[in-house]
């Protein structure tokens, strides 16, 4: 039956309802008492198991303790006969349910026991559970918990409520079980636990005896009572509360004596009402306090785990970085955000020359080369200033001496939020390639220095030659003239009193004198190019080739040879007299250097460039060596003897030096055997 407010009212009016037969009972009663009591023997069966000095069975089996005490008193009022049967605490209360005992002692009230059994409304006394601590290990505060083996009877109340306790303060504690509370106090006193747990009664009367020490560690506070099975001897649970409710208001009856004792000094077992509701209250109290402290030591569990693998993390790639940094080829160095250098690496020290000790700060600065310090220093700390990336190559002085060019760099670190909170940069050492570059600028220099003066030399040499040329070209042609003048007369009026020797040497006279006319004329031609000024004058190439043309046909008709010119040729800028020159050359050229079998087939086309028009001289001749193909535009270059092809080794220097005085361009493509493409590239007439 339920131990709440209905039963209680229930039982109560069960009780006053008969409250006046019963007085009228007794008063007709009382004269047959005696036949009465044994005419009516009540038997009851008590459980009696180990738990002094509640409740046990002493040396002599005598049942003994608090519990037996006040029952035996309660029986001699009642007239009950006792039995007392042994048993152990479980099989104890298996008995009352299964009714083999009558009524258990010692009973905590609770939920799950109402269900089974039920209980009277006074409670027998009050009890809660202690720890008691062996004396090598002492417990003075609850913490001194954690860690510890402790000692508690099996499948009790006190275990449950005690583990849930742990559980809450985040304690690991092992728990050593035991069958009763004197195996409990055995362990801890043998040194298999460290500490035992029974209810107060039971320590503070056993401790001693096991050289345990008490401890101020109290919970689960319980209301002990004699219990029933369920639905059976209710006249039992109703003649204990009457008994105790007649001794309790009583100071000097039998009640307080039993407790005092079993007790010794404390005679007062029952805690005043209000106590046992504060502590009921501390501990719920406690209980949801140790949930909270729980729950947030699983936050702290899980956030601490990340904080851990954080951590983690970072180590890892600060122990990467610093290994990178120790073994990078180049040098590392990291400044605040005013510039001011906070590390160096190894490699920066072994590049510079410097300590770590003289890196630091703007100490670096000191070892920079004079020439190059002010300007790395303005352009490093205006870099600073605008949160720019700097890029500088500069020179190093080591202490030796010895000097150390690097390329260094630096780009802004920034912090996760996107500020900037100092420099990261390398410097690498290049002072090999400086020095090669040197080497090879001072080289060029020199190179470029002794090509002008060759150059210079070889301008004076030609200024020289052309005038050499020039004034033997014009000082031989007067006494040449006459020379092939006169022996083209013999040679002509008065061949027939010549016999035929005498006919053919002059006839070698009037060649040799014809061709060294011509040999002068070309280059008093050439000597003459730039003496006087250019000029710049649209000039109708169609018209400049017709007349080319119309000269050479004679020549063509006699070798069979065609010459194509397209008709769209345009007007050029450009002087007609060295225009003339140039076209004429080229054509000569490729009418004359046709291959033997083969009449010369010669095309002229052009083409437009933008402002400029590129004008073709094509031939299917004999073509041109690749490797002779920029040296035929030197003076007198020639590839073939005299008497395959006649000719002066001037005509291409010629045109080469024309083309150039017009701020044209001469170029030729060719293949031996199949004929040869020169170009001229000049400007449009608008
Ligand atoms: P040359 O008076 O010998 O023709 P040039 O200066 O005009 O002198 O030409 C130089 C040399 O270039 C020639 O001797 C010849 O070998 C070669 N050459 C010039 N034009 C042609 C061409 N159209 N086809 C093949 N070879 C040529």
């Amino acid at each position: 039956m339920r131990h709440n407010q209905g039963v209680r009212v229930e039982k109560g009016y069960r009780r006053r309802a008969s409250q006046g037969g019963v007085i009228l009972f007794m008063v007709l009663m009382a004269a047959f008492l005696p036949f009465t009591a044994y005419g009516q023997p009540r038997t009851v069966r008590v459980g009696v198991y180990q738990n002094e000095p509640k409740i046990f069975m002493d040396k002599n089996s005598n049942a003994s303790g608090i519990f037996i005490e006040l029952l035996n008193e309660i029986a001699a009022q009642e007239g009950w006969t006792l039995v007392y049967v042994r048993c152990d605490w479980a099989g104890c209360l298996q008995a009352l349910e299964e009714g083999k005992i009558d009524l258990m002692p010692d009973v905590a009230y609770s939920e799950e026991r109402d269900g089974l059994y039920d209980f009277h409304q006074t409670p027998v006394i009050e009890s809660w559970s202690r720890v008691y601590s062996s004396s090598s290990t002492p417990i003075t505060k609850i913490s001194d918990l954690n860690g510890k083996r402790i000692a508690v009877l099996r499948g009790s109340i006190q275990q449950a409520v005690f583990e849930q306790l742990m559980q809450g303060f985040g304690y690991e504690v092992t728990i050593v079980p035991a069958d009763s509370f004197e195996k409990v106090f055995a362990l801890a006193a043998e040194g298999s636990a460290d500490a035992a747990i029974s209810n107060h009664l039971f320590g503070d009367y056993s401790h001693e005896k096991f050289g345990l020490l008490k401890t101020t560690f109290d919970f689960n506070p319980v209301a002990l009572y004699f219990a029933t099975a369920n639905g059976r001897n209710h006249d039992l649970l109703e003649a204990i509360d009457r008994n105790l409710n007649n001794w309790i208001p009583e100071s000097s009856s039998t009640y307080y004596t039993t407790l005092g004792k079993w007790a010794g000094k404390e005679t007062n077992y029952r805690v005043p009402q209000y106590i046992f509701w504060i502590i009921g209250g501390i501990i719920s109290l406690l209980v949801i306090a140790a949930g909270i402290i729980f729950l947030l030591r699983q936050q702290v569990k899980v956030r601490t785990q990340h904080l851990e693998q954080a951590n983690a993390g970072l180590q890892e790639s600060q122990q990467r970085y610093q290994t990178l940094a120790r073994i990078s080829p180049v040098g590392i160095f990291q400044t605040d955000i005013k510039g001011t250098t906070t590390y160096v690496n190894p490699k920066w020290c072994a590049i510079s020359g410097l300590t770590v000790a003289q890196a630091l700060g703007d100490g670096w600065l000191e070892a920079v080369h004079p020439d190059d310090r002010e300007r790395l220093s303005k352009g490093w700390h205006e870099s600073a200033q605008h949160g720019q990336a700097s890029y500088s190559d500069y020179r190093f002085v080591r202490p030796d001496g010895t000097l150390a060019w690097v390329m260094g760099q630096a780009v802004p670190e920034m912090s996760p939020d996107g500020q900037i909170i100092g420099y990261v940069g390398t410097i690498t050492d290049i002072t090999e390639r400086k020095q090669a570059e040197e080497k090879i600028s001072k080289l060029n220099a020199e190179l470029e220095l002794r090509v002008q003066e060759r150059t210079l030399q070889l301008e004076v040499a030609n200024k020289d030659l052309e005038s050499f040329s020039y004034s033997v070209s014009h000082d031989l042609r007067a006494p040449l003239r006459a020379v092939s003048g006169f022996a083209e007369i013999i040679a002509r009026r008065h061949r027939a009193s010549l016999n035929e020797e005498g006919q053919h040497y002059m006839d070698n006279i009037v060649q040799a004198s014809e061709r060294m006319g011509h040999l002068i004329d070309d280059l008093l031609k050439y000597a003459r190019l730039g003496r006087s000024s250019v000029r710049q004058e649209p000039v109708s190439l169609a018209s400049l080739m017709h007349e080319i043309s119309k000269n050479m046909q004679p020549r063509l008709n006699e070798i069979h040879g065609t010459l194509n010119i397209a008709e769209d040729l345009p007007s050029v800028m450009g002087d007609l007299t060295l225009l003339r020159q140039i076209f004429n050359n080229l054509l000569e050229n490729a009418v004359k250097y046709h291959k033997a079998d083969y009449p010369p087939n010669v095309t002229v086309a052009c083409q437009t460039e933008g402002r400029y028009i590129v004008v073709s001289v094509a031939d299917t001749g004999i073509g041109i060596p690749t490797e002779y193909q920029e040296k035929i535009f030197n003076i007198f270059q020639r590839l073939h003897s005299e008497d395959e092809y006649p000719g002066t080794g001037i005509g291409l220097a010629t045109v080469k030096k024309s083309v150039e005085l017009l701020g044209g361009r001469v170029w030729v493509e060719s293949k031996t055997g199949e004929g040869s493409k020169f170009s001229v590239k000049l400007t449009r007439a608008v």
